[in-house]
């Protein structure tokens, strides 16, 4: 089979690869699409960042190498000898991080904190290729009523789903968000869905804040044009967001994310930074203003799907290009760190795209 394989910082090879085969508590999956992320990225053009340096879930695995990939919808070929809840031809999506099952945070339930975190895609191969491997326990079944395309937000929407709740927004909130790439996209139609009162977004570049628009945000704030706290001061008689949500992760979007926010303002951080940042800690302190981070998701999955199956959630225009596996460094991982004005997901079909939609209407 295809595979897109990682061997280190720039060097992404499409391979000819054994298919794999299911252990028995696995299955088997035929990838349909899967979208490029930003950790992707990470990984291509400075990794290994998240990709671990011990394989502990590929011991097997003599060399370094790994098949990324881990936002992915898929269809199930075979089954492991002890499955019980997929047959051929299931539709579904994996939860991405790996765990234990038996450590403390797992045993709660909080597998985003388990003592052997891993994730698809990183640490064991993941969906740049034609069939995958999956736990059964990490799948979940696709209704009708969210196609290919939207099963491959399943993933990110559970890590949005989840800084919303880790944000505490309530009702009637205020929220700013700052940064619109996919996940500050997805948390602001989260916030919108989920009773934010207005819904502002900081923004950089246009093309972002031109979808963060048609996405229903309340309004969007040039951060190289105007000041966003004045901004968010004046939009709000002075008394600022309740919560913001930094989706970008460095000195600047914190900065921006402490300014935005009023009195006892709330700041949830999902966006990864491998810099240590600068605490403004008057404005905090005097402010009692609270920091709080979200990292991946615990139980996010059958709300994300739900939320693209009743539309609370429109995927469509995030999507920047739908392309083939093999063009994925040209066409993908190129194109969104070079241009990411005009790029923004990006989606990667190892079978070949579906015919766009506009093409498909004439
Ligand atoms: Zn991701
Ligand atoms: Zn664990």
């Amino acid at each position: 089979m295809k595979a897109m394989v990682w061997y280190g910082k720039k060097d992404i090879k499409i391979n000819d690869m054994p298919e794999p085969s299911p252990g028995p508590e696995q299955v088997k999956v035929k990838i349909k699409v899967c979208g490029i992320c930003g950790s992707d990225l990470h990984e291509y053009n400075h990794g290994p960042v998240l990709i671990p340096h011990n394989f502990i879930y590929m011991p097997e695995r003599k060399e370094k190498y790994v098949v990324l990939g881990h936002e992915f919808s898929a269809e199930v070929v075979e089954t492991g000898s002890k499955g019980t809840r997929f047959k051929t031809g299931d539709r579904v999506t994996a939860y991405a991080h790996i765990f234990c099952g038996n450590c403390y945070y797992c045993k709660k339930g909080q597998h985003n904190l388990c003592h052997s975190l891993g994730n698809i895609g990183l640490s064991t191969d993941g969906g740049f290729a034609e069939y995958s491997i999956v736990n059964e326990k990490s799948l979940y079944h696709l209704p009708d009523t969210v196609n290919d395309d939207m099963g491959a937000f399943t993933e990110p929407l559970a890590v949005a789903i989840r800084a919303v709740k880790r944000s505490g927004m309530k009702i009637g909130d205020t929220v700013a968000v700052v940064g619109a790439g996919p996940i500050g996209q997805l948390v602001m139609m989260v916030c919108l869905a989920s009773g934010a009162d207005n819904v502002f977004v900081i923004e950089p570049m246009k093309t972002r804040r031109k979808i963060a628009e048609k996405n229903g945000a309340s309004f969007v704030v040039d951060p190289g044009k105007s000041d966003p706290g004045k901004v968010i001061a004046e939009l709000t008689s002075g008394l600022r967001a309740d919560v913001s949500i930094d989706c970008v992760g460095n000195q600047s979007a914190f900065e921006t994310a402490v300014k935005v926010t009023g009195k006892r303002g709330r700041i949830c951080i999902v966006g990864i930074s491998v810099k240590p940042f600068k605490v403004m800690f008057n404005r905090l302190l005097a402010q009692e203003k609270e920091i709080t981070f979200s990292n991946g998701y615990e139980d996010e999955f059958s709300t994300a799907i739900s939320m693209l199956s009743n539309k609370k959630v429109y995927i469509e225009n995030l999507i920047s290009a739908r392309i083939n596996l093999k063009d994925i460094v040209k066409k993908g991982f190129k194109p969104l760190t070079e241009d990411p004005e005009k790029n923004i997901k990006i989606l990667v079909y190892p079978f070949a795209p579906p015919i766009k939609h506009h093409q498909e209407k004439q």
